[in-house]
């Protein structure tokens, strides 16, 4: 059958994995642009985001799932669990993604719950390129094939982009035939707005560390296009005021850097000038308030 016969693939997969193993990279540099913030950080993604790679005739839409982790003690961790869990029911396929090296009690955990599911998996060995030891990555893969049953399994580094195209062929492989669901062109269904505040949100990351918690969240409050630039207002949400004060930092010097920062990659993103307004507002405790979690526009599942 000539190319240009064969129907087309188009489908739906989940990335999931501990916190940190790397989804957030793997994600962006399958899609090429940046969309989900990316940090040392746990649970730093905590919407479901997605991204369409379209290849050829083929369109493969990536669920970004938040961490996994069943020790987090707050509410939010563990309705993030349960978002995580709903995704993986209403996919084609799963990639699950752990650390080159690294097999631990969440990975087990996970892939338990995966074993329990009807999807196919196909692992993700991620960060091949931090082993000092080569030599332990195929001892690594015999370790953990059997795990599971893997549709395939994958070793790869999303930092460096080693590897990640047999990874889009191999989940290609797992879609079914049907038309496109996104323009070709689509990046992401999430509004450029929430694209922002995740810019927005990596940067505070970036600079403050472990002194802000993973709660931190950023609201796009207004958004102005004056033909010369794009005018932007949001919100930093922070759950108490010694927070507030180091966001907003020294003589203000902490958010102006944030803000400096931004405005930079916005441009990049936005291919336009950008004048961005922030603000630091705080909202005590909402970390336990699902109303609240609801009302800062995260997903939540019922
Ligand atoms: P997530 O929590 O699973 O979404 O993980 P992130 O994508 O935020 O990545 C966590 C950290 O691991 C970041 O510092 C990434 O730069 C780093 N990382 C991700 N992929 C790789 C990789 O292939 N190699 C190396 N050396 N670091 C990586």
């Amino acid at each position: 059958m000539a190319a240009e016969e064969m129907p087309s693939r188009c489908g739906y997969v989940a990335i999931v994995g501990r916190p940190n193993v790397g989804k957030s990279t793997l994600l962006n540099h399958l899609v090429g642009e940046k969309i989900a913030a990316a940090s040392r950080k746990p649970q730093t993604t905590r919407h479901r985001i997605r991204g369409v790679v379209t290849r050829g005739a083929d369109q493969l839409v990536l669920v970004d799932t938040p961490g996994v982790d069943p020790s987090t003690p707050k509410l939010l961790g563990k309705v993030l669990n349960r978002t995580a869990r709903a995704t993986l029911d209403d996919v084609d396929g799963v990639v699950f993604v752990v650390e080159a090296g690294r097999w631990e009690a969440g990975d087990e955990q996970l892939a338990g719950w995966l074993a329990a599911g009807r999807r196919p998996v196909v692992l993700v060995i991620n960060k091949v390129d931090k082993l000092k030891d080569k030599d332990v990555l195929l001892p690594f893969i015999d370790q953990v094939r059997g795990k599971l049953d893997f549709h395939d399994v994958v070793p790869l580094s999303a930092l460096r982009g080693v590897n990640v195209d047999p990874l889009v062929t191999t989940l290609i492989d797992l879609l079914p035939a049907g038309p496109h669901l996104f323009p070709d062109d689509e990046i992401t269904d999430r509004s450029q707005r929430f694209r922002v505040s995740e810019v927005i949100r990596e940067q505070l990351l970036e600079r403050l560390g472990q002194e802000v918690p993973y709660a931190t969240s950023v609201d796009v409050e207004t958004w102005e296009d004056t033909g010369t630039a794009i005018h932007i207002g949001a919100v930093i949400w922070v759950e108490r005021d010694s927070q507030k004060s180091i966001v907003v930092g020294k003589g203000g010097r902490m958010i102006k850097a944030v803000g400096t920062g931004a405005r930079h990659e916005l441009e990049d993103l936005l291919q336009r000038k950008v004048m961005l307004k922030l603000w630091v507002k705080l909202r005590e405790g909402w970390q336990g308030d699902i109303d609240g979690i609801r009302r800062m526009g995260i997903d939540v599942e019922p």
